[in-house]
């Protein structure tokens, strides 16, 4: 049987990645929207390859370069082109299957109209769970939603959880005493501290085992991205913070690992490869080819484990933080943390400036429990307008070397 598939954030690397399956099972998946923002032409090649019914971008200009690159390539099948996030929600609510794949807050309101569709919702973007775990929630059980991990540590987790009666993700039994989620440590896990404040955006974006986009990549150096798992684990599985231990995990060969009572210990293992994945949730249960190298175990040669560095790696326990002071705080975290990220691959803060603006805005903001989309959103900006404020303290801050490259 043949399903229908929007892509939100196809021009990213997990769209990219999704394409690169759904190439592979024509039979199966009829692309039906692919979205970007600011890479048009990779959307018009993607356009070109995958003919789809609509295409959507940021704004009208985008919109006519788009049909531009269209047309000078005599495109077979007419697609709609369309701008702007209302957009973005419509192409989630109509297809039988979604990939929630753009990059933080911005990917939010049409993951959330996936869900409240009542689609199958192959969930990449975790910051919609950090910032609306409970409403996300909420809406994925009322709509009849399928709900899906793409995070490859969710998905091992799902994959390790006791099978449910409905062959769906539920909350973890009595049975589950423990899930262990590992963790890379990033570039900088073995990096004399002392030297961390002066790493460069560069440094910070050359993941040693995962190819991933700029935000995710600062995310994994800082940490930052295990505590906003830590969150979202938390809302997928329905399980306390307590119950769920970091352990680093340097070669990124066992994605994570489920608990049991007994004693027994399920791990989910394979190479470093976003197709995992995705492929598995695009065909769950049943499995299809990804394009994923078999894992070679001797060539690994040795798994490492190790505890993880919290005075190295503020971010994380920043993000434990959050997840037990509760209510808006978690959406507080993430909307921080994400201008501290942008003007630090802008060159405009130190690398360890992010963890000091993400707890400067958690100290300065309520962190009022939100209880509708619209009040998540306004947290969300709220927590900018402060983040934006901090950081322009903290750019006095920088080192020499962004000294000299920043425009100011
Ligand atoms: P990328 O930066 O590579 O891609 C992000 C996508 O979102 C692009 O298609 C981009 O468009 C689009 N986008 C960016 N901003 C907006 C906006 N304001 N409105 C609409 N679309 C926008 O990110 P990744 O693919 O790496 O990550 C995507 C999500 O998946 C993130 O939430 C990340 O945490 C999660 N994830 C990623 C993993 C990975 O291996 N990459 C692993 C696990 C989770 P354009 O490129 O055209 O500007
Ligand atoms: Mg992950």
């Amino acid at each position: 049987m043949t399903h229908t598939l929007t892509i939100l954030g196809s021009t990213g690397s997990i769209g990219q990645s999704t394409l690169d399956v759904v190439a592979r099972h024509p039979d199966r998946y009829l692309v039906h929207a692919l979205t970007g923002h600011t890479r048009i032409a990779e959307l018009a090649e993607q356009c070109r390859r995958f003919s789809p019914a609509r295409a959507i971008v940021a704004t009208t200009a985008d919109a006519q370069a788009l049909r531009r690159l269209l047309d000078a390539s005599a495109q077979e099948r007419a697609i709609q082109i369309d701008h702007g996030p209302e957009a973005l929600c419509e192409v989630a609510a109509e297809a039988d299957y979604v990939m929630a794949a753009i990059v933080g807050a911005a990917g939010l309101p049409s993951a959330m109209a996936a869900a409240r569709a009542g689609r199958r919702v192959l969930l990449a973007n975790k910051e919609a769970l950090v910032m609306a775990g409970a409403l996300f929630m909420d809406a994925v059980a009322t709509a009849g939603a399928t709900l899906l991990p793409i995070d490859s540590e969710h998905n091992a987790i799902f994959q390790c959880m006791p099978v449910s009666t409905s062959g769906a993700l539920e909350a973890a039994d009595q049975r589950v005493s423990r899930v262990l989620l590992t963790a890379s440590g990033g570039p900088f896990r073995t990096m004399p501290v002392e030297r961390m404040s002066d790493v460069t955006p560069a440094q910070a974006c050359a993941h040693p085992n995962w190819s991933m986009g700029r935000k995710i990549s600062v995310d994994s150096a800082t940490m930052m991205n295990k505590g906003l798992e830590v969150i979202e684990a938390c809302w997928l599985f329905g399980i306390t913070p307590d119950r769920i231990d970091v352990v680093i995990h340097p070669q990124s060969v066992i994605h994570s690992m489920v608990e049991y009572v007994d004693g027994s210990v399920l791990a989910q293992m394979g190479n470093p490869d976003m197709r995992t994945p995705i492929a598995h949730a695009l065909a769950y249960p049943e499995r299809i080819a990804s394009g994923v190298r078999p894992l070679d175990l001797a060539a690994v040669g040795r798994l490492d484990f190790e505890k993880p560095d919290l005075v190295r790696f503020p971010c994380l326990d920043l993000a434990y933080h959050a997840l037990r002071s509760g209510g808006g705080a978690p959406a507080i975290l993430n909307a921080a943390n994400e201008i501290a990220v942008g003007a630090f691959l802008e060159g405009r803060i130190r690398f360890t400036a992010i963890a000091q603006v993400v707890e400067q805005v958690l100290e300065n903001v309520a962190a009022e429990v939100p209880r509708s989309l619209d009040d998540v959103l306004a947290l969300d900006q709220v927590a900018r307008v402060r983040a934006i404020e901090v950081v322009r303290v903290a750019k006095g801050d920088r080192s020499p070397s962004q000294r000299i490259a920043a425009s100011f």
